[in-house]
Parts: C-alpha cells; sequence; structure tokens
C-alpha cells in the first residue's frame, strides 16, 4: 500500500511517501516526530530548547534532549573539520539579516561590531558529554541549525518507518532527501539536482542511487534580490555576508541525513578544493556546480568534472 503525507514543519514543506501495510500510521508518526523536533530545535521559537540555552547564555548551562544533543555534537564536529566554515552560532547573525522574514541587509558597521564582539564562533558552544548540557559562555549568543537540524530530522523519520516495517520510502524535508529500500516501479531511485539558475523543477543532474541521502545547499534555496544583487542565505562567519566561494550548489550523498546536511553547507562556504576534500575525508560523495556552471562529482576516492551534453547520471557508489 502506497501512502504519502505533506505537512509543513521546520521552516518548509515537507512530503514522504512510503510503501508497506502499515504505512499510513508509519507517515502518522513519522510526521509527528517532525513536529517534535521543531519544538525543541526552532530558532524561531521562544519555547525551543536552543532558545531556553540562548536565554541562559552567560548565565548557565542548560541540560538538552538526547535528539539535541546528538545535532549540537555532530555540528562542532564539522565546524572544527571545516576550520570554523559550519557555525551553528550564527544566529546573532542570521537574526541582522532577517532571513525567512522581512529581509534586510546589515551595514558594514553592524557586521563588523557582531565580527569582532566574540558573540560568534563555534568555539562559543561548549558542550558537557557527562552531564548533557549546552553553554553559551556570552550574554548576546545564539544558535541557528536552519544548516543541520534537517538532517537529523530525515533520519528520524527513516528510523521512525523502518520501526513500522515499510518496504520503501521516499522522505523529503525541504528538499532534504532520504530513500529507504527500492522504488515500487524500479530498482534504483531517480533524484534531480536543480539547476540553480532555472526555475523550480528544471534538473542540472540527474543521481541515480540506492538508499541514502542526498541533502543540497544552494544559492537558489533561500534568497532575496536589492537593486539587482541576489543576496543568498548560507553565509560566512568570517565576513558575516553570503559566502562567494565560487560555488552555486553543493549536494552531498551519505548514508547519514545529519552529516550529509552539515556538510553540504560547509562544503558551499568552503569552495570546491577545500570543500570536496572535507567531503571525502568524511567518506561522502558529492555533486558541485561551480558559478561558472562546471559540474563534478566527488566520491571518497576521486573528483571528476561531468563532460557537457545531455543530462548525465551519476551512479552513487551505494547504488
Ligand atoms: P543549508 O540550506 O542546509 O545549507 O542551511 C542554510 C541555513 O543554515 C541558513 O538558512 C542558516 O539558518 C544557517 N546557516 C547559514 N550559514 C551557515 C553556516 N556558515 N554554518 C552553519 N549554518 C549556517
Ligand atoms: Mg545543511
Amino acid at each position: 500500500m502506497e501512502r504519502s503525507i505533506h505537512f509543513f514543519a521546520l521552516g518548509t514543506e515537507n512530503r514522504i511517501c512510503a510503501v508497506g501495510k502499515r504505512a499510513g500510521r508509519a507517515l502518522t508518526a513519522a510526521a509527528a516526530r517532525v513536529l517534535e523536533l521543531e519544538g525543541c530545535m526552532s530558532a524561531f521559537r521562544e519555547t525551543s530548547e536552543i532558545s531556553d540555552i540562548a536565554h541562559h547564555a552567560g548565565i548557565a548551562p542548560v541540560p538538552v534532549s538526547e535528539d539535541l544533543f546528538t545535532v549540537l555534537k555532530k555540528a562542532r564536529e564539522i565546524s572544527e573539520a571545516s576550520g570554523g566554515a559550519f557555525d551553528v552560532t550564527l544566529r546573532p547573525l542570521t537574526k541582522l539579516w532577517h532571513f525567512g522574514a522581512e529581509e534586510r541587509i546589515p551595514d558594514n558597521r553592524e557586521l563588523s561590531i557582531l565580527t569582532t564582539s566574540g558573540r560568534l564562533g563555534y568555539r562559543q558552544l561548549l558542550l558537557d558529554e557527562r552531564k548533557k548540557t549546552a553553554y553559551l559562555p556570552l550574554p548576546g549568543c545564539g544558535l541557528d541549525l536552519g544548516g543541520i537540524a534537517k538532517g537529523y530530522a530525515a533520519d528520524e523519520v527513516r528510523r521512525v518507518l523502518l520501526s513500522y516495517h515499510v518496504e520503501s520510502a521516499l522522505i523529503n524535508l525541504g528538499g532534504n532527501i532520504l530513500t529507504v529500500g527500492k522504488p515500487p516501479e524500479r530498482g534504483y531511485w531517480k533524484i534531480g539536482i536543480q539547476n540553480p539558475l532555472a526555475p523550480r523543477g528544471i534538473h542540472a543532474f540527474i543521481l541515480e542511487m540506492g538508499t541514502g541521502s542526498v541533502v543540497t545547499s544552494a544559492v537558489n534555496e533561500r534568497f532575496f534580490v536589492r537593486q539587482g544583487k541576489r543576496y543568498h542565505h548560507i553565509l560566512n562567519p568570517e565576513t558575516g555576508q553570503p559566502a562567494e566561494s565560487g560555488l552555486l550548489s553543493v549536494t552531498v550523498l551519505d548514508d547519514s541525513s545529519l552529516q550529509a546536511d552539515a556538510l553540504s553547507t560547509a562544503a558551499f562556504v568552503l569552495g570546491l578544493d577545500a570543500g570536496v576534500r572535507l567531503i571525502q575525508s568524511m567518506q561522502a560523495s558529492a555533486v558541485v556546480i561551480t558559478s561558472a556552471g562546471e559540474i563534478y562529482t566527488a566520491c571518497p576516492t576521486g573528483i571528476s568534472q561531468v563532460s557537457a551534453g545531455p543530462t548525465p547520471a551519476f551512479r552513487h557508489p551505494a547504488a
């Protein structure tokens, strides 16, 4: 029995399709789990765990749930591995830009006051593994899990669906894809990667893959235009500005959607060479589209440029 569910959570549209005898119940439970995680990880909810950590910045460490601790630990790991390109302490900065609301361009003075204030930087996030607490030592610090929370939620959806023994599923949390089993109609999944410069639904690349996660960070996902200039939502922690690393889109393939989500954001900030090196060091694969329109595919052992021609297909090693 094939079933699907569509709902809004984590600031985005989510759609999950599943095949199995108890698919209906599995999907209801999976959506409830995503909403539960949103309640814990949303920077926009006053009552979320991460808002609580921000309210206690400079005051006291806050005990956090197993879910949040797992995400914060992975965030810290990818922050260290990326030399700070990935950084969940950017909330005071994303607040200045108002992404997701009525966007604005912060002026240089505001940005330099913030970037030199010491309130940004992953080293500001202190995790205590034994007590399972998180602490931001300076008042005015905050957390933004926009670059990683959907990945964890997708992994959790897979766990919930498998507990209901679904045969196959396609999990799509705002473009964060995770596949389970094989699709009903053929032996592998076909996942389109959006052409970042074309209208939605026009693909630059088609992946043919087995089970696993496909996560894209790109200039076209969230952006606004002012006086002819585009401003996208992936920020360079060093400058406080939208990252300009010569890339339009980074897609990461990994069994863990949590890791793929953090890696795609980090690699987008780092650029082609350092970004691909980081992804490879975590044993993941990637499709990268540069500002010049070149497409590169990378797996843990190499990188190659896709030659021009009709929309290419890339067979992930897991296929
Ligand atoms: P993604 O689409 O997964 O690449 O995540 C982008 C979102 O992550 C943004 O909307 C911000 O909420 C947040 N973000 C922006 N820049 C960074 C960064 N350098 N490191 C971590 N999170 C970021
Ligand atoms: Mg991400």
